[in-house]
């Protein structure tokens, strides 16, 4: 007797949702019919297992077939199986948490948001995003075999029919082609195929289709006729059933992961580095890692999006979920499996889930820990790698406020002084520098040139220690997180009291001061909308003046701020006129000490001038150049 009930609301619901929406998605319908499938299967194997004999194993596997004429699709497996109650309590109301946060967000979304159907698991009722009438027969051990006919809208029946084998079988009835969507497109050998390779490709059991070929037409002698070909149907499995993730280590040869990587991951040259991770710990899973050879090209365009693939079991759950890899790793590749997660787990869960936590946590610490190994086994590679990453590392150290530096420090490597265009890491710089000294050094600029002519510097290439030398943005925020290594503090060339004074120095920074304090102070006054403090200083050889920042934003930090900061104040860093009291300049100053009218008037000479010695512009070039001139022919006169 034919029965025709309804959905429940809540599955209708999420039904009319479905059905209504656009769907950028639908081809994931397969995926979902397969992996049922597979779900079917495990069940009857793991029943036949433990029967203690008493049920038999099968052959089991998964066949897919569809006809052009009738435009159906046919999903064929000798699973568990369903009676008539599990097929009413299954396929006719949806209980599962993944479908209900669906039916949610489905509500609730926007117009463009029309990939949200791949964040979730939404299971058999994907079938009727293809397909305008779905046919479930199934049958159990043992038991009455049962058809299942729904057009997905309101009702749907179901009635006893004929089956011989265990198992379901779901025949989808495509919907008619709109200008949007032509279904038809799913009725082919190459479509089945692609899906399957794409989606269900590991699954565990044999995916099976009736494939057309084709091979040469044989004249009555059985010679080939050129030119004549003849189709046959040959039964083909499509998937290939073994993940390369799965594989022993030792078994996977670098070319095979290379192949994968660039088919899965559309690139066009081989990974720069491989990682595959077989973990037993606390969570268990398998991961395959990339990092590309180059940049990807639109790593820094807002809609890059990083993350991991996510499969569960073998079977492919997610594209790119973000939880897996943090920020600062977002051009790594790959992806994950775990037994953990269940294939339907909605978006919300996998957020919050501890599990996601625990393997990203550890695959964050497998690539940094085999970025050090490369470090220091191959390190023409490594600077390929920190050409193209180094800046997100540095960003990892500063997003984290420094959290992760003692995860991150030793990848750090810098340009220096002494190692002239060659790299030097934090460690070899620490094992390099003289007992007695303090600090690890730094100078920032734009550019190696421009801040190797720095006028601080001059004194550290004088007496042989070595500066850091910063040519990134990035950098100096970076090592403000990181404070200190191995137990020394990073001091930047450019503050003030950066230099260690011998007592020698110090008496006579003291007694030049006290001799010049009218002049120093009349500078300052003049000075005060610019500079906080005007000193002398011992810190220059060659150059008549600097501009230190006191701790805290330095001047090249301040820069950086106020450019990308858009709207509102600027910061300032607190700046400190730093005088050379051996130098031509000073001595002209000095000579005028007693004019306090004069100082003042030519006091921004000497900032200007100390501006342009950091790199910077002056603000009025014509007004510069006049007093520096009219300077200059007063000093001659006298
Ligand atoms: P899920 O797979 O997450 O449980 P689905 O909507 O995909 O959700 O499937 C609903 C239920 O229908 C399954 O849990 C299973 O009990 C049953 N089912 C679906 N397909 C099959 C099948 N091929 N064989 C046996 N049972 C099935
Ligand atoms: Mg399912």
């Amino acid at each position: 007797m034919k029965e025709t009930k309804q959905f429940e609301t809540e599955s209708k619901e999420l039904l009319n949702l479905m059905i209504n929406s656009i769907y950028s998605n639908s081809e994931i319908f397969l995926r979902e019919l397969i992996s049922n499938a597979s779900d079917a299967i495990d069940k009857r194997k793991y029943l036949a297992l433990t029967s203690n004999g008493k049920v038999a194993l099968e052959e089991y596997k998964i066949d897919l077939s569809y006809d052009k004429k009738d435009r159906t699709i046919t999903i064929s497996d000798n699973g568990i199986g369903m009676n008539k109650s599990e097929m009413i309590k299954n396929l006719g109301t949806i209980a599962r948490s993944g479908s209900k946060e669906f039916a949610k967000k489905m509500k609730n979304k926007d117009e463009e948001d029309v990939d949200i159907i791949g964040q979730f698991g939404v299971g058999f009722y994907s079938a009727f995003m293809v397909a305008e009438e779905v046919e479930v027969t199934s049958k159990k051990e043992n038991e009455k075999a049962h058809r299942f006919i729904s057009d997905g809208k309101e009702n749907y029946t179901i009635e006893e029919c004929d089956k011989e084998d265990v198992g379901t079988t779901i025949t989808l009835h495509l919907k008619k082609n709109t200008k949007e969507n032509n279904y038809d497109d799913y009725l082919s050998d190459y479509r089945i195929k692609e899906l399957v390779k794409k989606y269900s490709d590991y699954i565990r059991y044999p995916i099976m289709m009736n494939v057309t070929k084709s091979k040469p037409k044989l004249d009555k002698d059985g010679k080939e006729i050129e030119g004549q070909y003849e189709e046959y149907k040959e039964l083909e499995t499509l998937n290939s059933m073994v993940p390369l993730w799965k594989k022993n280590k030792s078994e996977v040869k670098q070319e095979e992961l290379n192949e994968f990587y660039k088919s899965k991951f559309s690139d066009y040259e081989d990974p720069l580095l491989s990682i595959q991770l077989n973990i037993e710990g606390k969570v268990d899973y398998s991961a395959l890692l990339f990092i590309p050879s180059h940049q990807p090209y639109n790593l820094y365009s807002e809609n890059f999006e990083k993350g991991l693939q996510l499969y569960s079991k073998g079977i492919f759950i997610k594209d790119k979920c973000p939880e897996l890899i943090p920020d600062y790793l977002k051009f790594v590749k790959g992806l994950v499996d775990s037994d953990a997660f269940n294939l339907n787990i909605s978006r919300e869960i996998l957020q919050t889930s501890p599990v996601l936590k625990t393997i990203a946590d550890n695959v964050e610490k497998k690539i940094v820990d085999k970025l050090k190994e490369l470090k220091n086994s191959d390190f023409d590679k490594y600077l390929k790698f920190w050409s193209s990453f180094g800046e997100h590392i540095k960003y990892g150290i500063y997003s984290s406020y420094g959290f992760k530096k003692d995860l991150l420090n030793d990848l750090l490597i810098f340009h220096s002084l002494k190692q002239e265009d060659k790299y030097i890491s934090l460690k070899q710089y620490v094992e390099e520098m003289g007992k007695d000294q303090k600090y690890i050094y730094y100078a920032s600029g734009s550019n190696l040139d421009s801040i190797k002519l720095l006028p601080q510097i001059e004194k550290y290439k004088k007496q042989g220690i070595d500066v850091l030398l910063f040519d990134n943005k990035i950098d100096e925020f970076a090592i403000m997180m990181v404070r200190e290594y191995d137990k020394k503090e990073f001091k930047s060339i450019a503050s003030e009291g950066s230099d260690e004074l011998t007592n020698e120095e110090k008496e006579k920074v003291e007694s030049v001061t006290a001799e010049h304090k009218r002049l120093l102070d009349n500078l300052k006054d003049s000075l005060k909308e610019n500079v906080d403090d005007v000193i002398i200083s011992s810190k220059l050889v060659d150059s008549p003046v600097c501009i230190s920042t006191k701790e805290g934003l330095s001047m090249e930090m301040e820069k950086t701020i106020n450019e990308e900061k858009g709207e509102g104040e600027d910061v300032k860093s607190i700046k400190v006129l730093e005088l050379n009291p051996e130098h031509e300049l000073f001595k002209i100053f000095a000579s005028i000490e007693q004019d306090d009218e004069m100082v003042k008037n030519y006091a921004s000479v000497l900032y200007d001038e100390a501006l342009l010695l950091e790199g910077y512009d002056v603000s009025n070039k014509q007004e510069f150049v006049k007093k520096l001139n009219s300077l200059i022919v007063k000093a001659f006169e006298k």
